[in-house]
């Protein structure tokens, strides 16, 4: 058990879960916990001196772990609400929750719970102090409070002399102020911790020293006789089963990648390749305005996913033609393989732990867009088994209505029948077609889409229906069977959110579908019975 505490953007989650990714360990955030019941609490309006009900919110949250360990998922009631539990919103409000006793009673027993099996990095305020007290290894990362407000401010795309950037420093300190004063388990490093200070220390080099720290204790060795230090053998055995048995595999730490802003002359020359290599196999035809995809700001490109050529012919066509480069999120497996995580570290490809909603990925993806930048995503998660789309996940629209990006719909067509899944190397085809279509605002299709709905509301009001269907019988551009649920003045109601991501995701999904033959369009072909 290992136990990193340390203030607010210190670097405990990344670089407590690079470390645990290291050494085949799982990895809990705690302040996820934290945050699940602050955005539970906010939105049933329970403030913080309604204690019963803010504790009784705990058995309704739960962290879920992934395949590599770790605890990414937050899920309230069984609704993924991973996304929002790290809004600025919640940000500001936590430590003000975080600091009622009842409720952090109501959640140790949630946390040890995690840590009793062993092999686990648990970061936190209290870790070492209170959650974990007999912690193998208690580490306690520090930094400034300008250095980690500046970390901050820069993760968001926030200039460092701004006034959002002071707010920034200004939130920070409240923060840090609170959970410090705070009477219960307040943040302080444990006496028997090891102080690691990340001013002007690297990423990769923070990660370095905590992965040896822990290490260190796991050949620490057992004494002959007398005293058994706590943290020798146990940690030793936790270790080499970890490591041995498989349940979590060990992944190298990798270093953020930069975000792609400009056509650089590595990116020139990997588009230039594909272009001729994709010569020998197919016509590649690029379709549709290419000159309405707006040469600076946020853009979100969404396309279908039927092929490993997807992401390739897409960048390597269109990059040049745009004059600055698309950032993708890409499966964090790329990295493993040294000559393709060299070229993806150079040309914006994003390490993303599929199969989990990845924290970390989702600020990364925020960030890029945040900053005015191009992210290319597939929202279907992953590659179609017959090139037909598939029902696609939601966090497309949450980046979409958080970043309020312009989105640019994609459908590839036939890349399917150019590089299969599962053949090793392309399958000479005739053509290959990039279609792109309209640029559109999500808020703008939702917006249009609600005024149909409240319409539609008053004639059910009149005829005693109570909930409407957002969306026209055909379809073209209505949510796939999603349905709004709103209140008598006809605003969607708070819980209509996850519904309203559902209802924005259709709404992507459908207008991808509208660029694909009729043999691609799969889950969202307009000739399926909504
Ligand atoms: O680490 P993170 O910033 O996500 O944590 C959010 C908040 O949750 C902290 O500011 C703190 O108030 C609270 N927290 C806590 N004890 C923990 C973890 C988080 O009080 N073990």
């Amino acid at each position: 058990m290992i136990a990193v505490d340390g203030p607010g953007s210190s670097g405990k989650t990344s670089v407590g879960a690079a470390a645990a990714a290291r050494l085949g360990l799982r990895f809990c955030d705690t302040g996820l916990f934290y945050r699940a019941v602050t955005f539970a609490a906010r939105q049933l309006g329970i403030g913080e001196i309604d204690v019963d009900r803010l504790v009784a919110l705990v058995a309704q949250v739960r962290l879920e772990v992934d395949s590599t360990g770790r605890y990414a998922v937050v899920t309230l009631d069984g609704t993924d609400i991973t996304a929002d539990v790290i809004a600025p919103d919640v940000d500001a409000a936590v430590s003000t929750y975080a600091r009622v006793p009842e409720l952090r009673a109501a959640l140790l027993p949630r946390q040890r719970e995690i840590a009793a099996e062993g092999g686990v990095v648990m970061a936190g305020r209290d870790i070492g102090t209170v959650v974990l007290p007999d912690a193998d290894l208690k580490v306690f990362l520090d930094a400034s409070v300008e250095e980690r407000a500046r970390r901050r401010a820069d993760e968001r795309g926030i200039a460092p002399s701004s006034q959002a950037a002071m707010e920034i420093l200004d939130q920070l300190r409240v923060r840090d102020d609170i959970d410090a004063s705070r009477s219960i388990a307040p943040l302080r490093r444990a006496d028997d911790a090891v102080t690691i200070r990340t001013d002007a220390v690297s990423f990769a080099a923070t990660v370095d020293q905590l992965v040896a720290a822990i290490e260190a204790v796991g050949r620490a060795p057992r004494p002959l006789s007398g005293d058994v230090p706590r943290q020798s053998a146990p940690t030793a055995a936790r270790l080499a089963t970890a490591g041995r048995s498989g349940r979590v595999a060990r992944r190298a730490a990798i270093d953020p990648t930069p975000i792609a802003t400009r056509i650089t002359w590595i990116i020139r020359i990997a588009s230039f390749v594909i272009r001729v290599i994709a010569r020998f196999f197919t016509e590649v035809v690029i379709e549709g305005d290419v000159d309405a995809i707006p040469r600076s700001g946020a853009v979100l490109v969404a396309a279908n996913h039927a092929s490993n050529a997807d992401p390739v012919l897409i960048g390597g066509f269109l990059n040049g033609r745009l004059g600055r480069p698309m950032n993708w999120m890409g499966k964090r497996e790329l990295f493993d393989w040294p000559v393709i995580s060299w070229l993806a570290r150079h040309g914006g490809i994003h390490p993303l732990d599929r199969g989990a909603a990845d924290v970390e990925g989702f600020r990364t993806a925020m960030r890029i867009l945040d900053r005015g930048n191009i992210l290319a995503v597939f929202p279907e998660g992953t590659r179609s088994p017959d090139g037909k789309l598939m029902a696609a996940k939601d966090g497309v629209a949450v980046l979409a209505t958080r970043s309020g990006a312009l989105i640019v719909p994609i459908g590839v067509i036939d890349s399917d029948r150019l590089w299969p899944r599962g053949r090793r190397i392309p399958v000479r085809t005739p053509r290959v077609t990039v279609r792109i279509g309209e640029p559109f605002y999500l808020a703008d299709v939702l917006a249009a889409a609600d005024a149909r709905g409240t319409e539609a509301l008053a004639a059910a009001n009149a005829r005693g229906t109570e909930a409407v269907a957002v969306g026209d019988a055909r379809g073209t551009e209505a949510p796939n069977g999603s349905r709004t649920q709103v209140d008598g003045a006809g605003r969607p109601s708070s819980g209509s959110r996850r519904r309203s991501n559902a209802a924005g995701t259709d709404v992507i999904m459908r207008r991808i579908a509208a660029l694909l033959p009729p043999r691609q369009q799969g889950a969202y072909g307009p000739w399926q019975a909504d």
